[in-house]
């Protein structure tokens, strides 16, 4: 999508230090983090949330997901982490293109705010 900024971001059109990136998602920082490491995990086509995913973003989703655990490896957060993706006005969502956040390196709490 033309004036996504995640989409600018996931296809190198926005200089960001990249974690990890392959053909189908990008991972990037958090521009403003929530914690010592908070990453940024999208894919390179314009999902707009949860809410628009389809059967057949199946492979892409599950591909996202497998991933999540070689970053987190290494970036350090063998103590663990936490995976969100925050859908919609009431979530949180306040970019719309579907990214699933990576945060560690805290004890993090819940609930949620
Ligand atoms: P959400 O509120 O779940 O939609 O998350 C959006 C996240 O994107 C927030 O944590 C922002 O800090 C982050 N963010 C917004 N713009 C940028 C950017 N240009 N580069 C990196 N992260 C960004």
């Amino acid at each position: 999508m033309e004036d996504c900024i995640f989409c600018k971001l996931a296809n190198g059109e926005i200089p960001t230090e990249m974690v990890y990136q392959d053909g189908l998602c990008a991972c990037f920082r958090d521009a403003a983090p929530q914690a010592p490491v908070h990453l940024l995990l999208v894919p390179k086509v314009h999902i707009q949330s949860l809410n628009q995913l389809d059967v057949q973003e199946s492979e892409l989703m599950g591909h996202m997901m497998l991933k999540i655990k070689d970053i987190a490896a290494k970036e350090g957060l063998e103590n663990g982490y936490r995976v969100v993706i925050n859908t919609g006005a009431d979530g949180g969502q306040t970019v719309p293109h579907l990214h699933m956040h990576i945060l560690g390196k805290r004890s993090l709490q819940w609930p949620p705010g």
